[in-house]
């Protein structure tokens, strides 16, 4: 399993160098985020140690359940789920560093007193809903800017950029626009030159659609699938696996 784990998170550095090379930025500017829902402890580890840095979980529960087979790791964590108003106190137990998936007033709120009386700060991306599809979490884009305000006044949150999920699509030219969508409010915001907002990360672009996503101005990719999860051999290979 260990041999196949990393030979897929080679394939993607090599993805995310050419296509960085390819638009003229530098490889370095971008960062890999492992989105490791589902993944147990032991193959996050095997990650950990050819040398990756930043890691990616969808839910407190599976933050909690992996926590001690990690902690003695040296690692980053963010948040890239759907976060409930009920889970902050526990998110804060975790040492997250970031919360990628900021969308919505009353979590910025909750979020913020919460910090407060623990004499704490967040690191937090907005996400946005560039794909329109209702079944995906996110603000509005017509709405991100005035929130983004409003974020901006939480003493504690420290706005560092944007997050998107792109539409699922094979079609470059239906996930291109997303990214666009994201990169121009990024510009918009970036204008205001709100106190203590930075606006340098561009959180976008997972297994499928990196390259375009690296294009359109990307500073973190998102990828699970394609390092955890895709089969790079038959079926069979795994039927004589022991495990
Ligand atoms: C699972 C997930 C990813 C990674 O998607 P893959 O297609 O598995 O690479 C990226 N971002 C978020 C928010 C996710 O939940």
């Amino acid at each position: 399993m260990e041999a196949i784990l990393l030979h897929n998170l080679e394939t993607i550095l090599n993805r995310i160098t050419k296509a960085a090379i390819k638009c003229n930025r530098n490889p370095d500017e971008i960062r890999l985020l492992l989105a490791t829902k589902t993944v147990p402890a032991d193959r996050i580890r095997m990650a950990l140690k050819a040398g990756q840095t930043l890691i990616g979980e969808n839910k407190v529960q599976e933050i909690k359940d992996k926590y001690a087979g990690l902690k003695d790791i040296p690692h980053e964590n963010h948040f890239i789920g759907h976060l409930q108003t009920n889970k902050i106190k526990d998110i804060l137990k975790y040492s997250i560093s970031c919360i990628q998936s900021l969308d919505r007033l009353d979590l910025a709120l909750k979020l913020n007193e919460r910090l407060l009386r623990e004499n704490k700060t967040m690191e937090v991306l907005i996400q946005v809903n560039t794909s329109g599809e209702a079944s995906k979490f996110g603000i509005a884009p017509d709405d991100a800017i005035p929130f983004i305000k409003e974020v901006a006044q939480l003493s504690a949150l420290r706005i560092k950029g944007l997050m998107t999920i792109g539409l699922f699509s094979a079609e470059t030219e239906k996930v291109c626009p997303c990214f666009r969508l994201l990169k121009q409010i990024q510009e918009e915001a970036r204008a205001l030159e709100l106190p203590g907002v930075e606006m340098n990360e561009l959180s976008m672009g997972m297994s499928g659609d990196l390259e375009t996503a690296i294009e359109e101005g990307a500073t973190i990719v998102r990828v699970g699938t394609a390092i955890f999860g895709q089969r790079i051999y038959p079926d069979s290979y795994y039927w004589n696996e022991r495990s």
